[in-house]
């Protein structure tokens, strides 16, 4: 059967234009301003947006291996209805696809149940324990590309002859940028993260509680929660007065670790950056709140209130 789709903003050559698509057995016959009707049936679309299929680089599909957060299955149905037709799935999984071997479940799975074109990312080292390449040569036909993605390979040696081997091969390292001798510096963590780093809040002190813990491993630890506590290893303590609940959703803590890290950028001292970076980010979700609601506030929201924040302070 032949449809035709009219009244729709079509995406062509890097912008949005009236055009009408005219579609036989499932595939794009033609694009053109006026198509004839020629007994097809029409669909209107009311303006909506056509667009080329999405691909989304960076996906984590968690199976094999981790199937109680996500599966082929479930995350292949999402993208499709969101207008992704193209993934790539990252590799930390279990057996992480180190080697063709290791690679042939996700595979299997992918035939079976993905809904869209998956592309599973091979591994850069063997079990992403960055001591032993994996092996790359095998792999290159079956991925479009490698990453050690959750972890990042810190071996400065180890991640050159990958980047050279992936030369040859013609395919690209995406890189999980961490570096972790950086990272027992600081800790920013709600209280269930706390207690699994050694935290113990069953006293209900949580001031006292961030004070001992941040004197005893000599850092600075932000206590994430319903008044946030900053605590410096010199046994300073700052309890923050912003913010509201619709700052514990996914993704927040990155926008704060982000803010934190700028202010240190800009020469401020660990712990002024850690509770300016609370305050800043509270304020910001409370004037993005006054818009969207603590229910319906998005870490985007809370980006986009950052100059209205830096405009009061500058008033004060
Ligand atoms: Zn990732």
């Amino acid at each position: 059967m032949r449809l035709l789709l009219t009244g729709g903003s079509v995406f062509r050559d890097g912008g949005f234009h009236p055009l009408e698509i005219a579609v036989s057995e499932g595939r794009i016959v033609s694009v053109s301003p006026r198509l004839p009707r020629d007994g097809a049936s029409v669909i209107e679309l009311n303006h909506h947006f056509m667009v080329p299929g999405f691909v989304d680089v960076h996906v984590h599909l968690r199976e094999p291996g981790f199937s109680y957060k996500e599966t082929i299955a479930s995350g292949t149905a999402a993208a499709a209805a969101g207008g992704y037709t193209a993934l790539c799935a990252m590799p930390n999984l279990s057996p992480v696809p180190d080697s063709p071997d290791h690679l042939q479940a996700e595979l299997a799975a992918i035939r079976r149940d993905a809904r869209v074109h998956v592309y599973p990312y091979g591994a850069i080292t063997q079990g992403e324990r960055g001591e032993a390449l994996a092996d790359m040569e095998a792999l290159a036909p079956f991925v479009p590309g490698f990453s050690d993605d959750g972890r990042g390979v810190q071996s400065r040696e180890m991640m050159r002859r990958a980047m050279l081997l992936a030369k040859k091969l013609d395919r690209p390292i995406v890189a999980h940028c961490e570096d972790e001798s950086l990272l027992d510096k600081g800790w920013c963590v709600h209280d269930g993260e706390f207690a699994r780093i050694g935290g113990d809040l069953s006293q209900g002190d949580r001031a006292g509680t961030a004070r001992a813990f941040a004197r005893a491993h000599g850092c600075v630890l932000v206590l994430k929660g319903h008044r946030t506590v900053t605590a410096g290893p010199e046994g300073n303590v700052l309890v923050n007065t912003t913010g509201n609940s619709g700052l514990a959703k996914g993704g927040s803590g990155d926008v704060l670790t982000g803010l934190i890290a700028s202010l240190l950028a800009q020469g401020a001292s660990p712990v002024m950056a850690a509770a300016g970076g609370v305050w800043v980010h509270g304020r910001a979700g409370d004037l993005a709140a006054e818009a969207q609601t603590e229910y319906g506030l998005t870490p985007e929201d809370v980006i986009a209130a950052f100059p209205r924040v830096c405009l009061e302070l500058q008033g004060t």
